[in-house]
């Protein structure tokens, strides 16, 4: 497996769409992995491709400290299929947006269906922090990131502060 680097904002390639993968197959299964690698590496709970400089629809995600019995999740191609009317606001958080946190209002369920690393189509109801993180995953392959979602002074705020952070870690 191959830790790769996490773009940080304002870096205009996390404001890519992504395009679908035609299947899974052991391309797609070693970016899987690498996403993984990487993520675990960072002590984050999800990534998409797109923040890695690769504009696929694929995410990563690993909330077994959360949901002990839900092992680590490969997708692709994922696609809401339902959303609650119901929403909720909770902290939110970004590989990309180093050491940063904001409010974000998101629906607090949702279905999803995704193809798994062995091509397979999965259907799955996701609440709470699982409907979250998978909202803010699939936003990263629309272009969104979290903090698109607070006041343009706020963002300014945040993007700032994530420099700040990127330039200290170098
Ligand atoms: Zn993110």
């Amino acid at each position: 497996m191959t830790r790769l680097t996490v773009l940080t904002v304002p870096d205009p390639r996390l404001r890519l769409k992504a395009e679908p993968v035609a299947q899974v197959d052991d391309e797609i299964r070693t970016l899987m992995n690498n996403l993984m690698e990487t993520m675990y590496a960072d002590d984050g709970a999800g990534l998409a491709a797109v923040q890695v400089g690769i504009p696929k629809r694929v995410i990563v995600m690993d909330l077994t400290d959360h949901y002990p019995t839900l092992k680590p999740l490969k997708i692709a191609n994922p696609e809401i299929t339902w959303r609650s009317k119901e929403t909720k606001v909770e902290l939110e958080a970004c590989l990309s947006v180093p050491d940063q946190c904001a409010p974000v209002e998101r629906h607090l369920a949702i279905k999803v269906k995704y193809l798994d690393e062995n091509n397979i189509l999965q259907e799955i109801d996701a609440e709470d922090l699982l409907a979250r993180c998978f909202q803010h995953e699939i936003d990263h392959l629309d272009g969104k990131v979290y903090i698109d979602y607070v006041s343009p002074l706020k963002r300014q705020i945040l993007i700032q502060r994530a420099q700040k952070v990127v330039r200290m870690k170098k």
